[in-house]
């Protein structure tokens, strides 16, 4: 399983796509042996909550989408879609009562919640344990002492794909644009743990353009759409595109793009992510990678 096999130059030059969508189903299948082995041991599958709260359309889709690909990698869900108007205390026993269900060894609430519900409360009241996001502070302090077991979804999956790519990342100088908790924090912890320069940028740094030339590895996590072009890339970079972002194409068709601007940035970069298919896959993906490693961890297997 290689994303770098997988890798193809890109349409408009030399660059190497990086090719997530293949990469997530090869760890997927991983995943789904370790399932299968950890269902024949305990009599169980790997149990994953899902808690959403509200309509959000966006999330429903990102709920459908891991439930379903649980269910294909032999990962049993148990949905829990909770009404918008559902109070803070009802949805912390709810927690609760996921915290002590045996059949559960992870607990995924979509993020974010409606505005009347306190998020970090909710995140601190879910065990460390069965914290599948890896937002809990304590598997945040755990990701910052470079102890952690369940290490955010979306940078675990980006350091896959570097490792595939580049091996031993040490020495190498890494930009990460973005310093949500989500993303830009752990990954800048993951990078600077596998021996990188670390430098980490956000809305107030001062001259972006020349501090992202300076990076062998470059991860966009802004939601800036085609923000970043070539001027802001090193020849033979690695670019880790983690943004998502929904524009109106010039024909009126509403379609997803990353922030780097793909094509421009091929004509200099080493290899690049694509959006979609890049690191979104890997996301999910790495969502059943923690759920095995939870319940695993729980049974006192290694299947993970
Ligand atoms: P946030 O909005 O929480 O964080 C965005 C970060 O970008 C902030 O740190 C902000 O700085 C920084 N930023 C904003 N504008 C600029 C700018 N002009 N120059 C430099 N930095 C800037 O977003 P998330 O981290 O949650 O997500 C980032 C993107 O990744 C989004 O497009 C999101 O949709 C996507 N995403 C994709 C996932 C996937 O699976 N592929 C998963 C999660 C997110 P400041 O802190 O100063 O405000």
């Amino acid at each position: 399983m290689t994303a770098i096999e997988d890798a193809v130059p890109s349409a408009a030059t030399g660059a190497a796509l990086i090719d997530g969508k293949a990469f997530a189903e090869a760890l997927r299948g991983q995943v789904a042996q370790g399932a299968e082995q950890f269902a024949r041991s305990t009599g169980q599958p790997p149990g994953l909550a899902v808690v959403l709260v509200g309509d959000d359309p966006a999330s429903q889709v990102y709920v459908r989408t891991k439930m379903k690909t649980a269910a294909d990698t032999g990962i049993r869900s148990f949905p829990h879609l909770w009404p918008g108007s559902t109070s803070q205390s009802a949805l912390l026993e709810l927690i609760r009562q996921l915290n002590e269900d045996p059949q559960v060894h992870g607990i995924l609430v979509q993020l974010p919640l409606p505005a009347h519900l306190d998020e970090a409360q909710v995140i601190a009241a879910i065990s460390p344990a069965k914290d599948v996001d890896g937002f809990h502070p304590i598997n945040v302090g755990r990701l910052s002492q470079g102890t952690a077991t369940l290490i955010p979804c979306t940078p675990l999956g980006c350091l896959l794909l570097l490792k595939d790519r580049l091996g031993d990342l040490s020495g190498l100088k890494a930009v990460v644009v973005g310093r949500s908790n989500i993303v830009g924090k752990p990954m800048a912890n993951l990078l600077l743990q596998a021996n990188c320069t670390v430098t980490i940028l956000h809305s107030r740094s001062r001259n972006l353009e020349d501090e992202c030339r300076q990076a062998d590895i470059l991860v966009l996590a802004v939601g800036a759409p085609r923000k970043f072009g070539a001027g802001y890339i090193k020849p033979g970079a690695t670019v880790i595109d983690v943004g998502i972002n929904r524009i109106v194409s010039e024909d009126g068709k509403s379609r997803l793009v990353g922030d780097a601007d793909t094509d421009a940035v091929s004509a200099i970069a080493g290899a690049v992510t694509p959006v979609p298919g890049g690191v979104g896959p890997m996301t999910v993906a790495c969502l059943l990678k923690n759920t095995l490693t939870a319940a695993s961890a729980a049974e006192g297997l290694a299947f993970d």
